[in-house]
């Protein structure tokens, strides 16, 4: 059982890295990126509300978030065990993060950080595709569909570009990401929790460097 924290800047794949870690060791996987794109697309309060930050590469607020981990972590599936990709992003959600988990008599086991350079980041999230169905990851360069175009698990569906990979909307997400994100990493530093990880190479070799560095 690990409660485990996936960090790094976008593009890195903490997503990619994330589903399958949780899947393989029957984690649950919380992925905030992903239950906003599902309230988006719901066209839910939250989702509505949560579009305008996202479409613009900003951060959603803290309290709204923090709310949503705390429901989110508190669920049957996560009591074995959870991946969280993509929360904490900012200080006082980590905080809030040890709250909760003390609270419950928990703590978070480790914050692994994948790190890649910048042009690697655009590149990939230029050529990033999803699946609107499974939410599978596919890369049109390095991890294309076999079909050039549709999900393999779901050959009639169309796979998808997410809004907010668009080439300016990259860029400030790497900026938020440096000014609001990249503080957490002394954080976990400075409390013996960081691991950190190359994100880059081929898929398989980053996840073999995760899982050791887990002790898996
Ligand atoms: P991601 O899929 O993790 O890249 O997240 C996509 C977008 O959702 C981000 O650019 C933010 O707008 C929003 N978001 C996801 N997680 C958080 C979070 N922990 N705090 C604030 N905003 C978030």
């Amino acid at each position: 059982m690990v409660r485990v924290v996936l960090l790094g800047p976008p593009g890195v794949g903490k997503g990619t890295q994330g589903r399958r870690l949780a899947s393989e060791h029957g984690w649950a996987l919380i992925s905030t990126g992903e239950m906003l794109r599902e309230a988006v697309a719901r066209r839910t309060p939250l989702g509505i509300e949560a579009q305008k930050q996202m479409d613009q590469g900003l951060l959603v607020g803290d309290e709204v978030m923090i709310g949503l981990v705390n429901e989110r972590s508190a669920d049957t599936d996560a009591a074995g065990g959870f991946v969280l990709d993509g929360f904490p992003r900012t200080v006082p959600q980590a905080d809030a993060l040890d709250v909760t988990l003390t609270r419950r008599g928990h703590a978070l086991d480790a914050a692994v950080s994948l790190r890649a350079p910048d042009v690697e980041l655009v590149r990939r999230m230029s050529a990033r595709r999803e699946c609107p169905v499974c939410k599978r990851a596919y890369n049109l360069v390095s991890w294309p569909p076999r079909d050039g175009r549709h999900c393999d698990d779901h050959p009639d569906v169309d796979l998808i570009q997410r809004a907010d990979d668009t080439p300016e909307t990259v860029k400030r997400r790497l900026v938020v990401y440096g000014q609001q994100t990249a503080p957490l990493l002394d954080y976990y530093r400075s409390r013996g929790r960081l691991r950190e990880v190359e994100g880059l190479g081929a898929m398989d070799d980053v996840y073999r460097a995760l899982t050791r560095t887990l002790g898996l």
